[in-house]
């Protein structure tokens, strides 16, 4: 990597291990307690499976790798990349499920308000609405947020047992856990691929190159799936896999 490139990486990743540590810290039992208190039940309203109102799902490797072995046309790149190199390229640090080009944006595996594959679901949906991130609130300040689109789907202060409560705390613990430790290894793998091809992060290609793809043109995108990238050509709602 030449040393120009550097800061950028090193920002990503330094940026992703401080909020590893902090999610790997913050106690179990504090989240099980807001879990316990939101008491969160769900009504198959399916509102949480539509881009519409959750954006794209975020796919661990071994998430992609079970669906891919399910129904390999479900996997695509996610609507929102990481960044480009100096030729516009885009690279992302993994897979989303397809979801309905039009509409509230379905997901691919929504079928008459069910999931057509619940047992081997992704983990975000097993966990969902439940988070562990740092967001800013209106004013500015960064905070925890533990739940998702609270009180506009599902139904609230059903029982949960301190046990359920300390599962899904885990799990949750767990998936965010994974998210970091997944993008941490695309930022480093990234670093040492834009340094062997004569790449650099350019923010203005990374602008031209969103709005060429809002325009209609065909843009290449790079994910990082199995310690490597895939490349696809993506135009609009198509995505196709390429060499
Ligand atoms: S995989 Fe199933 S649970 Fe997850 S968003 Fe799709 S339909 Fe919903």
């Amino acid at each position: 990597m030449t040393p120009a490139h550097l800061p950028f990486f090193q920002k990503q990743i330094h940026d992703r291990q401080k909020e590893l540590e902090a999610v790997k810290e913050y106690p179990w039992e504090k989240l099980a307690e807001v879990i316990g208190e939101v008491g969160f039940s769900c009504t198959r309203c399916a509102r949480c499976c539509t881009r519409e109102f959750n954006g794209h799902v975020v796919l661990l490797d071994e998430d992609a790798a079970r669906i891919r072995a399910i129904d390999p046309a479900a996997l695509v790149p996610p609507p929102e990349f990481d960044l480009s190199d100096q030729h516009g390229t885009f690279y992302v640090a993994g897979y989303t499920l397809r979801a309905e080009p039009v509409g509230r944006g379905e997901c691919h595996f929504l079928m008459d308000g069910r999931c057509r594959i619940y047992p081997e679901r992704p983990m975000i949906c097993r966990i969902y609405p439940y988070m562990l991130h740092r967001e800013p609130d209106d004013k500015g300040v960064i905070d925890w947020r533990q739940v998702s689109g609270i009180d506009q789907h599902g139904e609230y202060h059903s029982p949960i047992s301190p046990d359920v409560a300390r599962e899904i705390a885990c799990e949750v613990k767990a998936f965010e856990s994974s998210v970091l430790i997944q993008e941490i290894a695309f930022f480093e793998y990234t670093a040492s691929y834009f340094s062997a091809h004569g790449l650099r992060p350019v923010r203005k290609r990374f602008d031209d190159g969103m709005r060429a793809l809002r325009a209609g043109a065909v843009v290449r995108v790079k994910v990082f799936f199995g310690g490597a990238f895939e490349s696809w050509a993506v135009q609009g709602e198509e995505c196709t896999p390429c060499e």
